[in-house]
């Protein structure tokens, strides 16, 4: 034990050649040898990084993502679990997947839930006539035929629905809780009719998840707790929200009438959407690039997440097309279900992770396509260290950050068995403002900023999957 302290001691202050250094130290060890030889692999890949960046910036394939997302969406549509839109959009990509001459197109077969919303109508009758903009939640069950007309508790968080539990029952509970982040609001879409039904409400209004409204409600998945009945749920728009807020704080008495005929059928057939640049030395080694192709059934499901779905699919045409053909398989996946949690990626992984060794890194888009900043990576320090060099060839445009933690749904469970992780890392300040709303259309979408997001895609997944050594883990 002193003996390798000491031997460490030496590698620190340097008495031995950098490389030479006998006992591995870590971080440190890694740095001092293996390191400047992997960051001189990575720089050596500058003239194709370019490359990229011309075809997809400036050359043949400029604009083509956002094109071909245009093009898809206007097509297909909207695309729910279970939906036949979702079942023509799977045999859309396939075809023109197989038509782009990937290689080993082919879809693996999911069960997804199966809802549907159904004809659904809220009217506040007191203090005065007013339609609300409403939007079932995905998963909610409907209301009685001829509907529920009650009486509205309105509070602002859960705490006050405690407090004032004796009020809520019989009640419509309207949550009108202020938008503090995607993360930590989003607990009142999936938790608020149950915790409203634990204390005797009938139905539950959401005030959309979102920073900003022209009145427009945002749906989303929710979820029934075990042992607690449930309730009719949908969401609201801010405006309406705040106006009932403020009807109650005056003492005015509000009734309102909700009407929902949303029903769950048994699963639904569906399946992940693959194609593959099969790799040359270690086809069996994989470096995965995903978006989802399912939406909700409103807008276009254009941003969420047919941005991320095209611009992987773009990363592989463009290598292909430069006539690449990285050491490893480059595998893009287009995942099914991600709106109900996952669920595509979710068996992806229970099936795949039996080879999770050969899984070099996962990478998600699922934050949108607008000008991309860098992206979010976990890893452990060496790979991190490796990822900060790759960024460096992303400098022509600028777009070189490497943020902490990876995120996405879909690739959540395979960085958390170890796999390193990365997820396009955009300006996401207008994401929510159309997320899951009428207002995902390609509309949103902008050409110029979805070659830059292709380009880092494509720049990144490449360099990495044809490095010599697997990023470390
Ligand atoms: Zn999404």
């Amino acid at each position: 034990m002193a003996v390798i302290v000491l031997l460490a001691l030496i590698c620190f202050i340097g008495v031995f050649p950098l490389n030479g250094c006998p006992i591995k130290n870590g971080l440190q060890d890694f740095h001092m040898g293996t390191f400047d030889k992997i960051a001189k692999e990575v720089a050596g890949y500058s003239d194709v990084a370019q490359k990229i960046i011309d075809l997809a910036v400036n050359g043949k394939a400029q604009n083509r993502s956002y094109e071909r997302l245009a093009n898809f969406t206007d097509t297909v549509g909207s695309r729910l679990s279970g939906s036949k839109n979702l079942d023509s959009a799977i045999q859309y990509m396939y075809n023109a997947l197989k038509q782009d001459g990937l290689e080993n197109v082919h879809l693996e077969p999911v069960k997804i839930p199966h809802w549907v919303r159904g004809e659904e109508f809220a009217m506040m009758l007191e203090p005065r006539n007013h339609t609300l903009s409403i939007l079932g939640l995905g998963s909610s069950i409907g209301t009685p035929k001829e509907g529920i007309t009650a009486g509205v508790l309105v509070v602002h968080s859960f705490d006050e629905l405690h407090k004032r539990a004796r009020e809520a029952k019989g009640k419509i509970v309207v949550f009108n809780q202020p938008f503090v982040s995607y993360g930590e609001t989003v607990t009142y879409r999936a938790l608020g009719a149950s915790e409203a039904a634990k204390v005797g409400a009938v139905a539950s209004l959401i005030r959309s998840i979102t920073p900003f409204s022209i009145n427009s409600p945002h749906t989303g998945w929710q979820d029934y707790q075990p042992n607690v009945p449930k309730i009719p749920t949908a969401c609201i728009t801010i405006e309406d929200a705040e106006m009932m807020a403020r009807m109650a704080h005056r003492g005015k008495k509000i009734v309102i009438h909700l009407k929902m005929a949303a029903k769950t059928f048994p699963d639904a057939d569906s399946f992940n959407t693959v194609a593959e640049i099969i790799g040359s030395k270690y086809p069996e080694q994989v470096v995965l690039i995903s978006g989802h192709l399912d939406s909700w059934d409103v807008g276009q499901g254009a941003m969420d997440d047919g941005g991320g779905a095209l611009i992987s699919w773009e990363a592989l045409s463009l290598i292909k097309d430069l006539g690449l053909r990285p050491k490893r398989t480059l595998r893009m996946v287009m995942w099914t279900g991600e709106e109900q949690g996952g669920i595509g990626a979710n068996q992806y992984y229970n099936l795949h992770k039996v080879n999770i060794s050969n899984f070099d890194l996962v990478m998600e888009s699922d934050t949108g396509t607008f000008t991309p900043l860098g992206i979010e990576f976990t890893g452990n320090g060496e790979s991190r260290a490796i990822m900060k060099e790759v960024m460096k060839l992303l400098q022509p445009i600028n777009v070189t950050e490497l943020a902490d933690r990876g995120e996405g749904t879909d690739i959540n469970m395979w960085m958390e068995a170890g796999v390193p992780g990365a997820s396009l890392h955009v300006d996401s300040s207008r994401y929510f403002y159309f997320h899951h709303s009428d207002g995902d259309t390609v509309t949103v979408q902008n050409p110029i900023q979805m070659n830059l997001c292709s380009a880092v895609w494509a720049v990144v997944s490449y360099v990495v999957a044809d490095l010599e050594e697997m990023l470390p883990r």
